[in-house]
Parts: structure tokens; sequence; C-alpha cells
């Protein structure tokens, strides 16, 4: 496997099954580059795989956890190494924004409505998807992929990215990957290490509510019973919904596809969560 920096240096990458990462990879994101290299190897001539890790400035907010967001970068290597990437780029900032992070957004980037709208993670983190479809744009560009890999765990910007693809007519397929989770049902984050040991315990209830919304029989049963147990257990809520699975908004009846979505605090630490109802 090899190590770049530079767009230039992955020219022999192109037409790929790209994995958009920020590093300190768990078990979820190796879901990811599994997935990748099925999908690379189901080619005649199999394709690259490109695991890129980034942390992205532009996706933080001042007073959010850039400068101390975990980075491991070496054993990241030979985790994606183990799974069968091929490459793993990692680009320094200059090399994402070399107008600098400050600089305006590309004007051809297309933020969807489903970043703007079902007042989710846009309305805790307006910078968010601004920064997101940002970044994953300039990615694109500079690793030209045929596909490229992202987890249910972050639904809105799964389906944000999904959306920005087809609006911009942009040529990469996406695929992706379910939610893995730690045997008690937490879901794999790299923000889990944040959390002091009574923390992780009541970061369960995240999961637990989204269970309970699934054996709900009705929107408002749903939403009641996550808040009760989120609250039980000390987690300040952002929001607690069950939506339209393919809109985000607002549904009044669970007829058509729709997903439970919790995010809130756990001490200093902000954790999401969703699944399918
Ligand atoms: P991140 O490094 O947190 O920006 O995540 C990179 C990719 O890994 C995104 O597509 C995430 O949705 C995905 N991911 C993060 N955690 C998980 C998980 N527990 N299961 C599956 N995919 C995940």
């Amino acid at each position: 496997m090899q190590i770049v920096w530079t767009a230039a240096d992955l020219e022999e990458f192109h037409g790929g099954v790209c994995v958009p990462t920020m590093g300190a990879l768990h078990e979820g994101h190796l879901s990811l580059i599994r997935r990748a290299r099925e999908e690379a190897d189901a080619h005649a001539a199999p394709l690259p795989v490109v695991v890129t890790i980034f942390v992205n400035p532009a996706q933080f907010a001042p007073g959010e956890d850039f400068a101390r967001y975990p980075r491991t970068f070496e054993a990241d290597c030979t985790r994606a190494e183990s799974c069968g990437a091929d490459v793993v780029f990692a680009p320094e900032v200059g090399e994402v924004y070399p107008q600098g992070v400050e600089a305006p957004i590309d004007p051809r980037v297309v933020i969807p409505e489903v970043a703007r709208q079902p007042g989710l993670e846009e309305k805790s983190r307006p910078q968010f998807f601004i920064g997101v479809c940002r970044v994953v744009h300039r990615l694109f560009e500079m690793v030209k992929p045929r596909a490229a890999v992202f987890g249910e765990k972050d639904y809105q910007q799964l389906l944000t990215i999904r959306a920005m693809v087809r609006e911009m007519a942009l040529p990469v397929e996406i695929l992706s990957e379910p939610t893995v989770r730690e045997e008690d049902g937490l879901a794999m984050s790299s923000r889990n290490v944040y959390l002091a040991p009574p923390q992780r315990k009541r970061a369960l209830a995240l999961s637990k509510a989204l269970k309970a919304a699934r054996s709900a029989s009705s929107v408002a049963e749903a939403e009641s019973a996550m808040r009760s147990i989120l609250l039980a257990n000390q987690v300040e809520i952002d929001y607690a919904v069950v939506r339209d699975a393919h809109t985000l908004m607002p549904i009044e009846s669970l007829a058509l596809p729709a997903r439970a979505l919790v995010a809130g605090r756990v001490g200093p630490v902000r954790l999401i969560d969703n699944m399918a109802v």
C-alpha cells in the first residue's frame, strides 16, 4: 500500500473506489474499506481502493474539537492496508484548499435541500454540511473515483452527498454501509474515546432510544419514548425524531419508509445515531 500527500501523486489511482474519512479508523470505517475492496474486485481488472484521511477544518465551527480531534495516522495506515486499501491519501490543508480554508466555497458546489431544510444536524451545526459538501466535492476532484463509500451512521450526511452528486451530475456512484456497533449497541465513533466510563454507560441511551422507536406504533409514540429514555440518562437532546427516510422532513404516520434520528450531548461529547423504523 502506498501513502501519498498530493493530488499529483494520485494519478495512477484515478477511477477507483474511494473511502473518505477523517482518520482515527475503527471497525465502522473498516467495513467501508472492505466494501470498497469488494466493489473494486468485481471489475475484470480490479480498480484501486483509495482511503482519504483528512480532518477537514471547514466542517468544524470555532470551539468544536478540530484541534483535539483524535489523530492516529500510523495505526490508520496499518488498518487500511489490512482491509485491502491500495493507497492512503492524506493531504495537507493547503493541498485541499489552495486558496485557504477561509476562501469562499467553489460556487459550483450545490448544498442540497436535505442539508438545509430538516432542522437536524444543520440546526445545531450551521456550517457543517457546507464544509462537508465542499470537502467531498474537492476530494472527488482530486481522487476522481468511479464510486465512493459512506456510512449510514451519518445518515443526513449520506443523503446530502447522494443529493449533491445527483444535482451536480458528478460521475461518482455513492454506496453505503450500515452502522457498525459495539456489542452493547453503541454506534462506533471516533469521538467515543472522549467518553469517561459513566458517560459511556449513559451514551447507550441513544441506541436504546432508537430501538424503542422501532417498536412504537406511531410517530408521536416513538418520539416520546425516545425522549424519555434519553432524558432518564441525562442526555442533553438536540433532536429525537422520526422522519421521512428520503427527505428527512416531518411525517404524520409510519406508512412510508421512516428513519429515527437522535443527537445529543453526553457530558462534553456530542453523539448522533439513527435506525430505520
Ligand atoms: P468520519 O471519519 O467520522 O468522518 O467518517 C468517515 C466515514 O465513516 C463516514 O462515511 C461515516 O459515516 C463512516 N462511519 C463512521 N462511523 C461509522 C460506523 N460506526 N459504522 C459505519 N460507518 C461509519
